[in-house]
């Protein structure tokens, strides 16, 4: 049955476009108002240009997990109406009336979020492969193998990500956003970063003779004035999330410590979470060492990226502020040997610390969010590697599938819509083979991909 606010919904918009074309009549207007009103259950005709109530259809899924506890239950139907899932139980009992894709063979899951992407960047490993993207390829070129990402994130099963930053791309994210928003590209729902912050001469390009100028892949910012209006430009460009680099240079001291220089001043960072929060939006802190880590969670960002070192008391910290640590270990296991290779050995020794650190966060109780990297890495590979190395470093297979459904949602603050599958929320849905409470590598095999109601060809083919 449509719900009464759906009707009033369409009620108040056939009036809003009788307004508006000049022609609503008195009467008009009270038989719209009326339609609103009914009684429910009492048979109607829909008001004039109403959108009529979208027919059910169903899935019909092996077993489900549903985010919401509980383990994989036995078939399930699930019911879905227009963008949303309308209900939920066992399947058996009256046949379904509507049309049925048979997934008997698969898990349903909520839609998979991954919280750190970069759609516009193809996989870096050496200092070089960066600078090519952005000295020999134009934005608009980067835009169009964007959109392929989109689509390859989306068949992946991931149907939400959070994009931190465009490198050197300017606002082009915003536009790929859009794109997908408007139906014109297959994608994941996205937030977007944009162009990032750091302190001058912190961030690539560098190297280069003075004399010539060269793009880079941050927006430079100084100062907390500087800061602060930096933020403002951005959000008013399109940026959901701030993002800022709290810190680079690491190297590894012989006590086990990851050491790092701090790129801005405490003032600095504390200027722009300030005007980000001012403005109802969130910041997110690339801090992978001592003092990036710490000068970001004293400064107050809402998410930490990388964190490949992080003091016990920063974790404590963490779990005091709610902020949410996102750890991208596979990246981290994909550059070492390359970046060793070119000169920096200490990413092999960085890859046993960031593996500490994981396990010390878990046991805190700091809130841990699924984030890949993916375009740091090559996006023909499927980033949900990332859910093995969850479960090596000590999560059970459920703590990383949550990390990437409930605790993701809530880290975009999107959990009133997503990250379970439940009757009111978006169907957002995926389905593997397997079980991936049993072994989380199934998470690699996703073979059905919905989103908000609409299916989309998946990676692997239904079986
Ligand atoms: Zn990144």
């Amino acid at each position: 049955m449509e719900s009464s606010n759906t009707r009033s919904a369409a009620g108040a918009a056939t009036l809003k476009r009788a307004a508006r074309r000049g022609r609503a009549s008195i009467a008009a207007i009270l038989a719209v108002a009326l339609t609103v009103m009914a009684a429910p259950g009492r048979a109607e005709t829909p008001a004039p240009g109403a959108t009529p109530a979208p027919a059910s259809s169903w899935l019909r899924c092996g077993a489900l997990w549903d985010g919401r506890g509980g383990r994989t239950q036995g078939p399930v139907l699930i019911e879905v109406r227009g963008e949303r899932i309308a209900s939920v139980r066992a399947a058996g009992g009256a046949a379904p009336a509507g049309p049925v894709t048979d997934l008997s063979a698969l898990t349903c899951l909520p839609g998979l979020i991954d919280t750190h992407t970069h759609v516009l960047l193809q996989g870096d490993i050496t200092a070089a492969d960066y600078d090519e993207q952005l000295l020999k390829q134009s934005p608009e070129y980067r835009t169009i193998l964007a959109t392929v990402n989109a689509r390859r994130a989306l068949s992946w099963g991931f149907t939400s990500i959070r994009d931190l930053e465009t490198e050197g791309a300017g606002y082009a994210d915003v536009d790929v956003k859009r794109a997908i928003e408007n139906g014109v590209i297959p994608g994941p729902r996205m937030q977007v970063a944009t162009r990032s912050m750091d302190v001058t001469g912190a961030y690539p390009l560098l190297g280069y003779a003075p004399g010539i100028a060269v793009p880079k892949g941050v927006q430079e910012v100084d100062g907390a004035d500087g800061g602060r209006r930096a933020v403002r430009e951005q959000l008013s460009h399109g940026a959901d999330w701030i993002k800022v680099y709290a810190d680079r240079n690491y190297r590894v001291l012989p006590n086990g410590v990851l050491d790092d220089i701090p790129t801005f001043t405490l003032e600095e960072l504390r200027a722009i979470v300030d005007e980000s929060h001012r403005q109802r939006h969130k910041v997110a802190a690339h801090a992978m060492a001592l003092y990036g880590v710490h000068n970001a969670v004293e400064a107050g960002v809402d998410t930490i990226e990388h964190g490949d070192y992080i003091a016990d008391d920063d974790l404590k910290a963490m779990v005091a502020k709610g902020i949410y640590y996102v750890p991208t270990i596979f990246v981290g296991e994909y550059v070492a040997e390359g970046r060793a290779k070119a000169g920096a050995p200490q990413w092999l020794a960085m890859r046993d610390i960031h593996e500490q650190t994981f396990r010390r966060a878990l046991k805190a109780g700091v809130k841990i969010a699924f984030g890949t990297d993916v375009g740091g890495f090559d996006w023909r590979i499927n980033p949900a590697g990332e859910f093995a190395f969850m479960v090596r470093y000590g999560m059970t297979p459920e703590q990383a599938l949550k990390a990437a459904t409930v605790v993701a949602a809530e880290l975009m603050g999107v959990s009133d819509r997503l990250g379970t599958i439940e009757a009111g929320k978006l169907a957002d849905i995926v389905a593997v083979p397997g079980d991936p409470l049993a072994d989380v590598t199934r998470l690699e095999h996703v073979r059905f991909v919905m989103k908000g109601g609409v299916t989309y060809p998946a990676a692997e083919p239904a079986p």
